[in-house]
């Protein structure tokens, strides 16, 4: 988007691409930027699968509850759809695609700042195999380094602290030969409750691929004291029966793997010539997949501001010129972790208002339209029954 603009942009990235990445399930509002950006042919061509809502199931398998994917003509709402995707694929065209739109990639690890004689931040400094260490010369530095968050470990952005979902593990896998539903249903993200805090999702990635993963408290999981692969055999069966019986004659072909610790925000993510934005300032939970689509749109606003700090002087001498965009994704976080703490701690209320009362407002919050001035009814409601539960 940066380099789309006319603005000179360098991607420091450390892992060789494809690489693997968990977070496959999108919402609408993030198919509906592949298709403004003119990248809709990397959905599209890849085997990516349709994916057309969210059906989650209560604990036991009861109570479900089902939200279409549908954008937005006006007041009316359409049928739509959105994408499961391999991030591997889609992750590999992202970074061919900022390519083909002038910017540059180093492959080495941001492993420092360098700063100017003021004290404010004035580039990266890089580490690779070949060159050894060097200086990377920026006016805006932008922390897109996910989990690692980088700036906030290099005491730049500040301290990480723990989110409200912390406490949990999750463990998950792709599988071959899991029982899909007919229709509709076999292009949905589907979610299993089997409490607070427990529950597990199945994802069709491809024809043949599912991604089957289960978030569990992680003192329960160091408790049995089994390897990844052998927990996950030996406990994704008891998540929730509806799950089970889709699992019958299934077998992982990719090697379970584990994220810990998952749950912390950075609160002062942004300064003189720096902002932070995805996973580099803030993960909630994953449970209702906004993680891609938090990055994609914080990447967004963040080309934006970064656009007016270059454009507008007066913007460029603040103290912090990126203070702006902190607040549009501070509102947009929480309103998602207002969506998480209601379901958890009223789930009842939580499938009324998106069953029932608002359920235009939550087919909404669902598709990521989280970014507007006002909140909605259904998202006030939300946030009333979040806090009277908490
Ligand atoms: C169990 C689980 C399930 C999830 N399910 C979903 C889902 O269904 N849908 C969804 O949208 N999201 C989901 N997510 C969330 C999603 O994975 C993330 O929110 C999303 O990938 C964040 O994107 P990002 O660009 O901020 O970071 P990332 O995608 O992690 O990208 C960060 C990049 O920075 C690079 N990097 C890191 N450190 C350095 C360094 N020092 N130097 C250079 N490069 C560096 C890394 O190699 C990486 O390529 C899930 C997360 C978990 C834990």
């Amino acid at each position: 988007m940066l380099a789309r603009s006319g603005i000179s942009a360098t991607i420091v990235e450390s892992a060789e691409f494809p690489r693997f990445h968990i977070g496959e399930s999108m919402t609408g509002a993030l198919a509906d930027w592949f298709r403004t950006m003119g990248l809709i042919d990397m959905l599209t061509k890849c085997d990516h699968t349709v994916k057309r809502g969210v059906h989650v199931y209560g604990p036991s398998g009861a109570n479900d509850f089902w939200v279409p994917v549908m954008r937005r003509e006006g007041d009316e709402h359409v049928q739509s759809h959105s994408w499961h995707v391999r991030r591997s694929q889609l992750d590999a065209g992202l970074l061919e695609a900022a390519v083909a739109a002038g910017a540059t990639i180093q492959r080495a690890k941001a492993v420092g700042v360098c700063r100017s004689r003021r004290g404010d931040i004035a580039g990266v400094r890089v580490r690779d195999g070949l060159t050894g260490e060097r200086e990377l010369a920026a006016d805006v530095v932008v922390d897109a380094s996910g989990a690692a968050t980088v700036l906030s470990t290099l005491g730049v952005a500040s301290k990480k602290v723990r989110g409200g979902y912390d406490r949990q593990i999750s463990i998950y896998a792709h599988m071959r030969g899991v029982r899909r539903d007919e229709g509709v249903q076999s292009e949905a993200t589907l979610i299993f409750v089997r409490s607070r805090g427990h529950w597990g999702w199945m994802i069709p990635i491809g024809d043949e691929v599912t991604s089957v993963g289960m978030v569990v408290p992680a003192s329960y999981y160091r408790s049995v004291g089994l390897s990844p692969k052998e927990f996950f055999e030996r406990e994704i069966n008891d998540v929730n029966p509806q799950l089970a019986r889709r699992l019958v004659g299934a077998e992982a072909i990719e090697w379970a793997r584990t994220a810990s610790n998952y749950s912390y925000q950075v609160r002062r993510f942004t300064g003189r010539n720096f902002l932070c934005i995805g996973d580099a300032h803030r993960f909630v939970d994953p449970i209702f997949s906004f993680g891609l689509h938090l990055a994609v749109f914080e990447a967004k606003y963040a080309s934006e501001h970064i656009l007016r700090f270059f454009n507008e002087p007066s913007v460029r001498e603040r103290d912090d010129p990126f203070a702006e965009f902190a607040d549009v994704c501070d509102r947009a976080q929480g309103r998602v972790e207002s969506m998480i703490d209601c379901f958890w701690a009223n789930s009842l209320a939580f499938a009324f208002f998106v069953h029932h009362k608002y359920k235009r407002d939550m087919i909404d919050a669902f598709a990521g339209r989280l970014y507007g001035e006002q909140l909605s009814p259904g998202m006030r409601a939300i946030a009333r029954a979040a806090l009277l539960a908490s």
